[in-house]
C-alpha cells in the first residue's frame, strides 16, 4: 500500500493535521495535499538555536537517495521513508499571519528557507508558497536569508530576490553534488540536471543575487575524488558563484533505510563497507572527514572561492525540528541592534 491510511494510535499535533489534510492533486505516484499551518517559522536547536527555519512544503519530490530530511514525515506518523517523496504537503499560506510572525523576530535574524524540503521542487510551480513567502520578505528589512535548493526554478525569483536584497541579506545555496549527469540521475532521480542548476547559478548571480554552491553530501568512493569536487567548484566559479562547500554524507536511520538498499542495487561493491561504517554511527569520524575538509579547502583556494556556511553542511550534528513550527513559544522582537551589515542596510533606506 502506498499510503498509511489507518495509523494505529491516536494522532496528535502535526500528525493529526497531516491526517486531516485535503487532497489537492495527484500526479503520477505523487500525491499533493494541503497542510493547515499555524506557524510558518521554526527554530533550530542546540548550537543552531539562533537560526530560524521556513519550510514551505513537507516532503520533497526530488527523492534524493541520501536525503536526511525524510525524518520530517516521521513527525506526521508517516514512517515509510518513501512517502517523503510521494506525499507532498503544501502549507496553507497566510501573508498577514506570516508577516506578524516575522516581526516578532530580532532584527538581523538569520532565516533559512528549505532546511527540510526543497522550496523550488515541482509543487512550487503550482502552489507558489515559496514565492508568496519571498513577496512578504520584499516588504521587510534587516533579515539574513538563506535559501537552499537543488532546482533551477529558483531563478524564476531572481528579480524578487534582488529586490529583497535592497533591505536584507539574501543568498541562494544551490546544491550540485556532481557534474556527471548519469550519476546525478541515480543519486537525485527527479532533481534538475546539474547543467540546469549551473544555468540557474548564472541567472541568479547576473541578477545580483549571491550564490553558494554546495557539493554536499560527499559520498565515499562515489563523488569524493579531488577531480570530481574540483570540477563542480570550477564550474560554480565560472557561473558566478562566490562560495563553495562540501561535507561528508551522514545517514540517520530514515536515510540509512533508503541509501543502503540503493547501494546494494547500484553500487553493490560499496554496500558492505557503507553498511558497516554507518551502522556504527550516522557520522563518519576521524581521518576521512579531515581529508575531505583539507581537499575542499585546497579546491576552494584554487578557484578563489569563499566558504559560506549553509544549512546542509551544518545539519549533521543538529537536526532542525519542524515540530517547532507549530509548538514554538511566542518570541518578542527586541529593539534594533547597532552595527553590522544588516544595520547598515536598514539605515541606508
Ligand atoms: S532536494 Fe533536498 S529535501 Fe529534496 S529529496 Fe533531495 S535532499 Fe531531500
Amino acid at each position: 500500500m502506498l499510503f498509511e491510511d489507518n495509523p494505529p494510535t491516536p494522532l496528535v499535533g502535526i500528525a493529526r493535521l497531516a491526517a486531516s489534510s485535503d487532497l489537492l492533486e495527484a500526479k503520477r505516484q505523487v500525491e499533493y495535499l494541503e497542510l493547515e499551518t499555524r506557524r510558518f517559522i521554526g527554530r533550530g536547536s542546540g548550537r543552531m538555536r539562533e537560526i530560524w527555519t521556513i519550510n514551505p512544503y513537507r516532503g520533497c519530490e526530488y527523492g534524493c537517495k541520501y536525503c536526511y530530511a525524510r525524518y520530517a514525515h516521521e513527525f506526521m506518523e508517516l514512517r515509510d521513508p518513501q512517502l517523503f517523496e510521494r506525499k507532498i504537503y503544501a502549507k496553507q499560506f497566510n501573508a498577514a499571519a506570516f508577516r506578524a510572525e516575522l516581526r516578532k523576530l530580532k532584527l538581523g535574524a538569520t532565516v533559512w528557507i528549505g532546511t527540510a524540503t526543497d522550496p523550488y521542487q515541482p509543487a512550487e510551480r503550482r502552489f507558489r508558497v515559496t514565492r508568496q513567502i519571498l513577496e512578504v520578505f520584499a516588504g521587510e528589512r534587516g533579515f539574513d536569508i538563506g535559501i537552499t535548493t537543488k532546482s533551477d526554478f529558483a531563478a524564476r525569483d531572481a528579480a524578487l530576490m534582488a529586490e529583497i536584497a535592497r533591505n536584507n541579506e539574501i543568498r541562494v545555496h544551490l546544491t550540485i553534488t556532481t557534474l556527471d549527469e548519469a550519476l546525478a540521475r541515480l543519486l537525485e532521480p527527479r532533481a534538475p540536471r546539474p547543467a540546469l542548476r549551473l544555468a540557474a547559478v548564472r541567472n541568479l548571480t547576473a541578477a545580483g543575487v549571491p550564490v553558494s554552491v554546495l557539493a554536499h553530501p560527499v559520498m565515499p568512493l562515489i563523488n569524493d575524488s579531488e577531480e570530481s569536487l574540483d570540477r563542480v567548484c570550477a564550474a560554480a566559479a565560472r557561473h558566478g558563484a562566490t562560495s563553495f562547500s562540501a561535507a561528508p554524507l551522514f545517514l540517520k536511520p530514515c536515510s540509512f533505510q533508503v541509501f543502503i538498499p540503493f547501494l546494494e542495487e547500484r553500487f553493490p561493491h560499496l554496500a558492505r563497507r557503507y553498511r558497516e561504517r554507518y551502522s556504527r554511527s550516522a557520522y563518519l569520524r576521524g581521518h576521512y572527514p579531515e581529508t575531505i575538509s583539507e581537499r575542499v579547502a585546497r579546491i576552494r583556494a584554487r578557484h578563489g572561492m569563499h566558504n559560506q556556511r549553509a544549512p546542509e553542511s551544518l545539519l549533521p550534528r543538529t537536526l532542525l525540528s519542524d515540530q517547532l513550527e507549530i509548538f514554538a513559544p511566542e518570541t518578542k522582537r527586541p529593539a534594533p541592534e547597532t552595527g553590522g551589515t544588516l544595520q547598515r542596510k536598514v539605515n541606508r533606506v
